[in-house]
């Protein structure tokens, strides 16, 4: 059946008739282009209480964009930020964020030296005097300490209150195109935090949404980082690549400069090359949960490049029917190609020596592993296994210097989703804070952000690309 609701929006007229009968109009999201010069542009609040320790990270990582750096003239924070300007070179003008003119593209909140409840009233105090003033596509980033790590349980208790604040602001600024973070910085890992402080102040990040990153400490120094092209001369494997979001990530790494090498079933293999030689990589036709893959895997990468930085375990299937239902065949087929074939080639790569120090695994779970669904058993039960195999690595490879993190994805416009019923695809579209689809570029930008060696501070994390879905939020 025609997708009315979409060919409502295409229109100016149909824009304004949904209007009129109060039902969403999404913004138009903005996404990253090769022509961009900057991460953000346009006008960057900047505060929070006295005592937060990243006022020099977000000095120096925004003297690099064509933002216009801002702190309210009455800020707590002033100090620490006129200081730490000084150090960046970056110019830091002090406003009144309540003028009538006054209008944000970014806001960035250090709530680092929050030590107990009563002091949660700094988010008040930055927040509410600008939230009608922030513009479409906007980018809210909220800083924090791990609650985990806190000194005390005050400290702990009002860390953890950051994550319901940040959810809501996600939610009462999608209707803008607008998304909001919170990173958690360990101490000691200020530095760490540039490579998620440019991610999510950048049109990358357009369908993240109300998401929790946890940076730690890392080796990586970021002098003279290539941001342009974080992946210049790293190997990258991408399996299930000869379409949807495969594809996507296998395009989004060559375009951030990685020698990229696709894989998938040998019954996709004209396809895969297509795809390959658009990107100027390689394909390897190979059927991953093959009892020979993993060894055929590290084999091919020790031969060809002496090695791989990069993996990103992207090849999934569903089978979907309830569990009193479901034939056994579905249920051993999913469990193996969306999570026993990684852990096995992911073994063989480490085990071989194969994954350099260094190197970095990503893992496509879902929000069906987040939240279940309904008939997808099978498919939860591997995609929450995914998030599992991320917890469990995660401390084991630190030692390697290899981090591994998960993407969640929500509902993303492929043709997997093109051919659901009309009511369910819109239902999947519109029940986010964003009321929109992803699109698979949406879900390769967050991979791109956890395979940059600048993210070595990130390992551990599960981030959903949703648009902040209600399911199981
Ligand atoms: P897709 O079906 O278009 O692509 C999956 C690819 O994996 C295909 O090219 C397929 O041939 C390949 N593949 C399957 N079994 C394989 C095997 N045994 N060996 C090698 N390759 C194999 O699906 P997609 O929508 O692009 O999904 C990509 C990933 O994202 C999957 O892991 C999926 O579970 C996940 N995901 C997708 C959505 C969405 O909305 N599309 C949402 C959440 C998660």
């Amino acid at each position: 059946m025609a997708d009315i609701y979409q060919s409502l929006l295409s229109s100016s007229v149909g824009r304004k008739f949904l209007k009129t009968v109060s039902l969403p109009v999404p913004v138009d999201l903005e996404r990253h282009s090769q022509a961009q010069t900057s991460f953000i542009t346009g006008n960057v609040l900047v505060g929070g209480p006295a005592n937060g320790r990243l006022a020099d990270i977000i000095s120096s990582t925004l003297a690099d964009s064509n933002a216009q750096v801002q702190v309210a003239q009455d800020s707590p924070a002033k100090d620490a930020f006129d200081k730490s300007a000084a150090k960046a070179a970056v110019k830091i003008t002090a406003i009144d964020p309540t003028a009538e003119a006054a209008k944000f593209k970014g806001l960035v909140f250090d709530g680092t030296g929050i030590e107990n409840s009563s002091q949660l009233r700094s988010l008040y105090d930055f927040f509410h005097p600008v939230m009608k003033k922030i513009q479409n596509n906007g980018r809210l980033v909220v800083l924090g300490v791990q609650p985990e790590s806190c000194k005390d349980p005050a400290q702990q208790i009002a860390q953890r209150a950051l994550e319901g604040f940040v959810r809501t602001l996600a939610k009462e600024v999608g209707k803008k195109g607008s998304v909001a973070q919170l990173v958690y910085v360990a101490k000691g890992a200020e530095k760490q935090a540039e490579s998620a402080l440019r991610f999510f102040l950048s049109p990358r990040s357009a369908f993240v949404d109300g998401q929790i990153v946890r940076i730690g400490k890392a080796k990586f120094d970021t002098t003279d980082f290539n941001w342009n092209q974080p992946l210049k001369d790293k190997v990258v494997l991408v399996t299930g690549a000869s379409r949807g979001i495969g594809e996507a990530i296998a395009n989004t790494m060559a375009r951030d400069g990685a020698k990229v090498v696709c894989l998938d079933i040998p019954a996709a293999e004209a396809d895969l090359e297509r795809v390959a030689s658009e990107i100027g990589g390689a394909s390897l036709a190979l059927d991953i949960t093959d009892p020979e893959a993993p060894a055929k895997i590290a084999d091919y990468f020790k031969k060809e490049f002496d090695g791989l930085d990069v993996i990103i375990h992207n090849a999934g299937v569903t089978r979907d029917k309830t569990i009193g239902g479901m034939p056994e065949h579905f249920w051993d087929m999913v469990i193996d190609i969306n999570l026993s074939s990684e852990e096995r080639i992911n073994a063989a790569l480490l085990d071989g020596d194969v994954l350099n120090d260094g190197g970095r695994i990503v893992c496509v779970s879902s929000m069906s592993g987040v939240a279940g669904n309904f008939g997808q058993s099978n498919y939860a039960t591997s995609k929450a296994g995914v998030i599992g195999m991320v917890d469990a690595f995660a401390p084991i490879l630190a030692k390697r210097n290899i981090t591994i993190n998960a993407v969640a994805p929500g509902f993303i416009e492929t043709q997997m989703t093109a051919a659901m019923p009309m009511a369910t695809r819109e239902a999947g579209r519109r029940l986010n804070s964003l009321k929109q689809g992803g699109q698979p570029v949406d879900v390769a930008e967050a991979i791109g952000f956890f395979a940059s060696p600048a993210s070595a501070g990130a390992t551990g994390n599960t981030i959903r690309v949703c648009g902040q879905n209600l399911i199981g939020a």
